[in-house]
């Protein structure tokens, strides 16, 4: 587990935490609530303050550590529990989401005689009456396990603060003995209102708070522990009632100045989760006329208005999704074409386009991809979208990218996705297409996609790909130019060499001492990581760079059975001494090669550049 304590340099998260804690522990105004005896015990001078992100990066400062109660913030998880446990029909039939205007305490229903919402205690105890439905009094350990999962470590019962609660809590029965009577609460008053009471009385610290709103802003996921541990239509109905209802009485003014779903308790804490970037923990006990902490509010509204946090300001730009685009003419895969097939890809470059995504995909991102993908039909036969830098997909985003991959698809374009991590949940989103749906093919690497789109447009415009098929010696690139006559001085010097595929033919590492001809079959250029270079084919040379370096900088593979042709640099050095002029030209031809090699590259660099 990764905390900013632990560090050696500051972070700049880090510090502004630590100057709102300087200058927000000078405020002493608030009382420590009273009206549970347990909780007037509490240190005034406790401040903590802890940012837990969704990566699961923990920032913490001041008393992030001392435990205090949850009180009325369990009722935001509870809510959420209640949802996944019992179901929401049962739940939102039972219970409001409307904010109410009166205290979180009051004894008042809505005119329909249920909660007003979720978050004041007679809503709060609604749901836990609902809970207590399936499991009775054992729903308490239950809830304090769930918490636990939130807070990614086993949290107990404060037992103190439980049992000074259940023997003042006569408002809290009022308000059971009401809802019973409206049919709400259907079970035994004392043990609803002692699982109720257990589940205000759960020790957290700031830091905890922290992880559990992280973990409502990813989603249900815990950041630290990786696992689900509320669904997502819970955490984004527990967050939209969080919204309007969690601040007590200010819950307006919070909406307006700080813009993030939180939920306070009467023991001082805050918890606030902004969906998809962090989650806040403040601890402070002074508590305002609303019931708020004041150093924890000053807290929140500083991090949200220097940072620019409300939720509903606009963040980034929809076209970032797009990380790079470019067409095969541009940007060609790894491996090397033949003349003819160099000359369809050419003229036919705005076939074969690549879109590379990145980030989450949301409504708005494939909304533009889809005005993206319109714009290039015209010509287009065959798309490639990467997924490599792709997190996530939203349920909106596929429909989108459904609807515009179908048009495609029914105009003949084909298209292939690539970079789709195995395992991953983007995977499982697009699982859908990856089955072969909707005419989709997934090619893993980039590279192989690109390279897959090339063949299909040098096949569909009459090229041919039989790479098996004998070249002779005066169809070598690096021999162009060369007469009749040297070229056979130079056959002669040459040997054959046979492979089969899966034979390694060059090793990384070895001196550089010979330069081999492919006449037929296709070998690739890797590195010792495996990762692929180039990919040649007959009429192309392999090890060429033995004219210019000692050593080979890559393996060289049989892809397929393979002949070549292998001529000694010592064979060549003669032969260089007898055809000054020819062996000039080999050099002229390797200069060559290499100058489309780096006109490709920086192609590509351009390509990926300009985005
Ligand atoms: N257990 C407290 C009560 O029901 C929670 C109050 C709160 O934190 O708002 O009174």
């Amino acid at each position: 587990m990764v905390s900013a304590q632990d560090s050696v340099v500051e972070l700049p998260l880090a510090r502004f935490l630590a100057r709102c804690h300087a200058e927000f522990s000078a405020d002493h105004s608030g009382e420590v609530a009273t009206y549970i005896p347990e909780l007037a015990l509490a240190n005034p001078s406790d401040f903590g303050i802890a940012v837990t992100t969704v990566d699961g990066f923990v920032y913490e400062v001041g008393d992030s550590n001392v435990a205090f109660t949850l009180q009325s913030i369990s009722k935001a998880f509870v809510f959420a529990l209640a949802l996944d446990i019992v179901g929401p029909d049962r739940v939102e039939a039972v219970v409001g989401v409307e904010p109410s205007g009166d205290a979180f305490n009051s004894i008042r229903l809505g005119a329909d005689n249920r909660p007003f919402n979720a978050m004041v205690n007679a809503g709060a105890i609604a749901c836990t009456s609902l809970l207590c439905e399936i499991e009775g009094a054992g729903m308490g350990e239950r809830l304090t396990d769930a918490f636990s999962r939130f807070a990614g470590h086993r949290l107990e019962v404060d037992e103190a603060t439980f049992e000074s609660e259940r023997v003042t809590g006569d408002r809290n029965r009022a308000i059971a003995y009401l809802l019973r009577t409206h049919g709400v609460l259907k079970g035994n008053v004392d043990e609803v209102l002692d699982v109720y009471f257990r589940q205000c009385a759960v020790k957290v610290t700031a830091r905890d708070l922290s992880v559990m709103a992280a973990t409502l802003a990813n989603k249900g996921i815990n950041p630290l522990t990786g696992e689900q541990v509320a669904s997502s239509y819970a955490v984004a109905r527990t967050l939209s009632v969080m919204t309007s209802s969690g601040m007590y009485d200010s819950a307006g003014r919070w909406v307006y100045n700080v813009g993030i779903p939180a939920k306070s308790g009467v023991a001082g804490g805050i918890v606030a989760s902004l969906p998809s970037q962090l989650g806040l923990g403040t601890y402070s006990p002074r508590i305002d006329d609303q019931g708020n902490s004041v150093r924890g509010l000053r807290s929140c509204e500083a991090l949200s208005s220097h940072f620019g946090l409300h939720m509903l300001n606009r963040i980034g730009d929809v076209r970032t999704c797009i990380a790079a685009s470019y067409d095969v003419g541009s940007v060609s895969s790894r491996r090397a074409r033949r003349p003819e097939e160099l000359a369809i890809l050419e003229a036919h470059h705005a076939a074969g386009i690549v879109l590379e995504l990145a980030g989450a995909l949301s409504f708005a991102n494939v909304e533009y991809v889809s005005r993206r993908i319109q714009d290039l039909q015209p010509h287009l036969s065959h798309l490639v979208l990467d997924f490599r830098r792709v997190s996530s997909i939203s349920e909106a985003a596929s429909h989108l990218l459904t609807g515009a991959l179908d048009g495609l698809v029914t105009h003949g374009v084909e298209v292939v996705f690539s970079g789709v991590a195995k395992g991953t949940s983007l995977e499982a989103s697009l699982a859908g297409w990856l089955g072969g749906k909707h005419g989709v093919r997934g090619i893993a690497p980039l590279d192989e996609a690109i390279e897959w789109a090339e063949d299909r447009i040098i096949q569909r415009l009459g090229g041919h790909l039989d790479l098996q098929k004998p070249t002779i010696l005066a169809e070598q690139q690096l021999l162009t130019d060369l007469s009749q006559d040297e070229l056979s001085d130079l056959a002669g010097l040459m040997a054959t060499r046979d492979y089969d595929a899966g034979d390694r033919m060059i090793g990384s590492g070895d001196p550089a001492t010979s330069l081999l001809f492919v006449g037929s079959g296709v070998v690739s250029v890797r590195l010792p990581s495996g990762i692929r270079l180039a990919t040649l084919s007959a009429g192309m040379a392999v090890g060429e760079m033995a004219l210019l370096e000692t050593r080979r900088s890559a393996d060289v593979w049989a892809d397929t059975s393979v002949t070549c042709l292998e001529l000694s640099l010592e064979d060549f050095a003669g032969f260089r001494e007898r055809h000054p002029r020819a062996a000039e030209h080999v050099m002229a031809n390797l200069a060559r090669l290499l100058s489309k090699r780096l006109i490709v590259a920086n192609n590509k660099i351009e390509a990926l550049a300009s985005f």
